[in-house]
Order: C-alpha cells, then structure tokens, then sequence
C-alpha cells in the first residue's frame, strides 16, 4: 500500500479579519509541523491577508463557470491567483444553503482540477440517514461519491482529496468515534477501488465534525483516515496547531 501524506485543513466559514490571518500565518510560519499538509480556508475576502510559507491556502468554495457576468461568485483563476492551492467543493452547509447537488459538486471539482488545484471534495449523512442503519449509510455515501466517479476520470480523481463530514456531527460536539469513523473510511476506500485500485489506495481521505484537540489523535491514528478537516477548532491558533501536530 502507498504512503499517504497526512493533510489538515482548517475551514473558518463566515468568520474570521485580517488580524486573526496576521496571527495564524505568525504561528503556523514559526511552527511547521513536519510530514502534515497544513492548509487554512478563509472567506476568500482575506486570502491576500495571509503570508503563507509553512502551510497553503485553500478556497471554501468556487463557481463552476468561467469568469462572466455571475454576480458574487468567484472563479478558481481567482483563487488560484490569491495563492490557493486547495479548494473546499460540497461542504454540508453548500449543500444545504444553496442547493447543491452532487452533480453540481463534481462539475466544481473538474473545474478545480482543470485549475490544477485540488478539491477538497464532502461528502456526508445527516442523522436519519445514520440512525436507519448501515445500509442506508453506505447507500446515501455510494451515491454521493457515484456521482464523482462517474464525472471524474480516474487521473482526475487520484488528484482529489475527500472529506467525510457526518453533518450530526459538524459543529454539534458530537463527534464520531474513532471507529465509525474508520468503518466509513473503509467503506469509502472499498468504494472507490471499484473504479481504480491504485486511485483508492492514494486517496487522502480526512473526517470533519467536531474534531478538537484533544480527539484529534484518537481519530487520525485509524488506519484509512489521513487527516481532518476542522471547523470551530481551526479558528484558535494553538488548538490548531495541536490537532495539525496529532496527524503526524
Ligand atoms: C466543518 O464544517 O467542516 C467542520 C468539520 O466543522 P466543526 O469542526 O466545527 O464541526
């Protein structure tokens, strides 16, 4: 099996000023945390802000469209240009408050790619899928990532990153244990080797709900999550640092 880079990434939301990109690129310069991708995803308002050398930046979302007249969005050459390497596509709250849907999401991770920056890609259950079993679990998961699979070469998809963010846990301090945290990682591997071994066997793919510093060990020790991607808990420097540390 491949060796996979472990990657942290911090997505502030709607949060966040000039200052506190002051602060993070002052800790996170003077503190490079050996063998972990670090990456940080503000409003992409303050990427400018940022003096990125020991960690990159990321977008937390992007338009699926070529520059024009879309007001409000924001293409990946902007991105790309503010010093991205990295974008978040389909987080929850995407999927949630603007209405979009899988397909919609992997158009943006094509387009991410074309740009030759890496998505982030979520994927994740609210509760009622997850309290009405395994079944249900793997079935609402396998459409999510069938719907990446099916647009995504597998060339394409060996340059992605996926994120499992159960929404019953994002933000709520519920985070998942550390096995089904694993279970799903698993499932997740298993799934994408049906279309590419090799792409399944590099995949990086990192949890996201409530993870803290003082859990962050407990789950990125398990064997298919590499890393996470971190909420609340990315908006502290030290407590960032700590989890970014616990994927060594
Ligand atoms: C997220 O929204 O990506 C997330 C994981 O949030 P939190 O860590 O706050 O649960």
């Amino acid at each position: 099996t491949m060796s996979r880079t472990p990657l942290v990434a911090g997505n502030w939301k709607m949060n966040g000023s000039r200052e506190l990109a002051g602060t993070f690129s002052d800790t996170l310069n003077a503190n490079s945390v050996e063998g972990v991708d670090v990456v940080i995803c503000p409003p992409s308002v303050f990427l400018t802000s940022f003096e990125a050398s020991a960690f990159a930046l990321g977008g937390q979302d992007v338009s699926a469209l070529d520059n024009g007249a879309h007001t409000g969005d924001v293409s990946t050459g902007m991105l790309a240009e503010c010093g991205c390497d990295y974008v978040i596509v389909g987080h929850s709250e995407r999927r949630q408050d603007h209405g979009e849907s899988s397909e919609l999401v992997a158009q943006k991770a094509a387009r991410v790619l074309s740009a030759n920056l890496t998505p982030i890609v979520c994927i994740g259950e609210p509760l009622d899928v997850r309290e009405a079993g395994e079944s249900a679990l793997q079935e609402y998961l396998g459409k999510q990532l069938a719907a990446l699979t099916k647009q995504l070469s597998p060339q394409d998809l060996s340059g992605c990153v996926i994120a499992y963010e159960p929404i019953w846990a994002i933000g709520t301090g519920k985070t998942a244990s550390p096995e089904q945290a694993q279970n799903v990682h698993a499932y997740i591997r298993a799934t994408l080797a049906e279309t590419d071994e090799a792409v399944a066997d590099g995949m990086r793919i990192l949890y996201g709900g409530s993870v803290k510093a003082d859990n962050a060990e407990a789950l990125f020790s398990q064997p298919d999550v590499d890393g996470g991607l971190i909420g609340g808990a990315s908006l502290k420097a030290d407590d960032f640092m700590t989890i970014c540390q616990a994927a060594k």
